[in-house]
């Protein structure tokens, strides 16, 4: 008899339990079918509500995808500047804007605003998108064509364009007329005013309705201020019963890497924590003006995972410490450090080296790459900060800094509440204590509104839903709980 043929064959569920819709090609996209075997197992279900509001959504996209006949004529729309109120399809287009985990953050963010509103998500794709993810919907494509009629004015959009809501709020523009625009510049990056804010608002959003393609540039994660919103707040309960895994569903819906990013994510793994009993990430992100290392940051780190630990004690006495038998198999513990710089990881593994851990544990220092600057127009460059974002996601534990949206993405990605390293003082040093557990696997939004929308007053907008508080990391910030 052969081995193991009776055995059961355990198949992972490469769907992620009905998130995924089937039907996509396996070859062209390996990392939608292969990510079950290395991520860990789903935290939560996603709701079947979810699910079917997804599998419509698809159906949509499909309908209104570019070229077809009623995308045509929502085009001719813009080109005409004519809009009589009625439009067969609406459209949010995404301008790509800021860093990788910033446009992950934003992207994902876009397309929830896309769902609550029915409208087809279409994509800018900048200049790496395309190489860095697969086609999320089955049979259609989510990139903007080239022949898109705005295509070459997103770079130069902005708070004061004439087609800008809030310019358009200030000026007057829009209570007057009776006529709607066809389209509409959304201004949601950080340096928005209170007329942008407005957006957050449920009377404005009963206007944006009306309008076919809204336009948006952004750089913040402004999910947490949707849940503030009276109109979606019901469907958002339906959609997600566990208000933290927003963006772990959505990340992993729609953020497929591409088999040339998926070959980085793979082969590192396989080659260095794979084998180890143990994996530790931690993502080093320094908001300085030079590049470091700088020796209060690594002490940080240090303090962090050892007071936390994360990592074992080193010996520093000469005496030598014989372990007992029950020891003696000893853990090994992969550590994947990410950083710009070389610097803080050459100092781990230079410390494990030099000194024996108490325990007798083993451990392995790693950096994948180490770019010393940040270069978003280098597709290669991108394709690494996305294959690190991802291998982050796969670690047991994780350690992220504090106000980085690449450490949000690994953390959401991989169903983690991390341990966040607080951001060190004007003075350059580090903070007491040097880090602390989230309480929530969700991002947090940098520049949320603080506006009492029916009031028309400032509010203290993290007091209004016990699911919507401050960040841990961002006194100001919003986050889903
Ligand atoms: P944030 O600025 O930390 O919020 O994250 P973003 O991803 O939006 O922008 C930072 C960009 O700098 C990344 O997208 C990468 O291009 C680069 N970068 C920062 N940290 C790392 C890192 O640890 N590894 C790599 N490969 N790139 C990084």
């Amino acid at each position: 008899e052969e081995y193991g043929r009776h055995q059961p064959v355990v198949q992972k569920d490469e769907l992620l339990d009905g998130l995924l819709p089937s039907g996509i090609d396996e070859k062209s996209c390996l990392s939608r079918h292969e990510s079950v075997l290395y991520h860990k197992e789903l935290r939560y279900k996603p709701s079947s509500y979810l699910i079917s509001r997804l599998r419509n959504y698809e159906a949509l996209h499909k309908q209104c995808e570019p070229h077809t006949e009623l995308y045509n004529r929502s085009v001719e729309l813009i080109k005409s500047g004519q809009y009589n109120g009625s439009a067969d399809c609406s459209y949010l287009v995404w301008i790509s804007y800021s860093g990788l985990g910033n446009r992950m953050l934003t992207l994902a963010s876009g397309f929830l605003y896309a769902l609550l509103t029915n409208r087809v998500l279409l994509v800018d794709p900048g200049f790496n998108m395309a190489g860095l993810f697969c086609e999320p919907f089955p049979g259609v494509s989510w990139l903007i064509p080239p022949d898109f009629p705005l295509i070459n004015q997103f770079s130069t959009f902005n708070q004061k364009s004439p087609h800008s809501y809030g310019y358009m709020v200030k000026n007057d523009i829009i209570g007057n007329s009776s006529i709607l625009p066809p389209f509409i510049y959304l201004h949601l990056a950080h340096d928005y005013d209170d007329q942008d804010k407005l957006f957050f608002c449920d009377q404005e959003q009963s206007f944006l309705q009306k309008i076919p393609w809204l336009v948006m540039k952004t750089d913040n994660y402004f999910v947490p201020s949707l849940f503030l919103i009276p109109t979606f707040e019901q469907e958002l309960g339906n959609l997600f019963p566990e208000k933290e895994t927003v963006f772990y569903f959505l990340s992993r819906y729609l953020f497929h890497p591409t088999n040339s990013v998926w070959g980085l994510v793979k082969r590192y793994y396989q080659a260095y924590l794979a084998q180890a009993d143990e994996k530790l990430g931690i993502q080093i992100r320094v908001l300085e003006t030079g590049t470091g290392p700088y020796k209060y940051v690594l002490d940080q780190i240090i303090n962090c995972t050892m007071t936390e630990n994360l990592l074992p004690q080193i010996n520093q006495s000469s005496e030598p410490i014989i372990l007992n038998q029950s020891t003696k198999q000893r853990k090994t513990i992969a550590v994947l450090i990410t950083s710009l710089s070389p610097g803080y990881s050459e100092e781990f593994r230079k410390m494990y080296w030099e000194n024996p851990t108490v325990t007798g544990e083993i451990v392995s220092v790693y950096q994948p790459s180490q770019e010393e600057h940040q270069h978003s127009e280098n597709l290669l460059h991108e394709r690494k900060a996305l294959a690190e974002m991802y291998l982050l996601s796969l670690s047991d534990k994780l350690v992220t800094s504090g106000w980085s949206t690449f450490g949000y993405v690994a953390q959401s990605l991989g169903g983690l509440k991390p341990w966040i390293l607080y951001k060190p003082d004007q003075n350059r040093t580090a903070p007491n204590p040097p880090c602390g557990k989230a309480t929530s696997l969700e991002p947090c939004f940098h520049a949320p509104p603080y506006y009492d929308c029916k009031k028309k007053t400032a509010t203290d907008t993290s007091k209004i839903v016990p699911h919507v508080r401050h960040c841990e990391d961002v006194s100001w910030g919003l986050k889903l709980f």
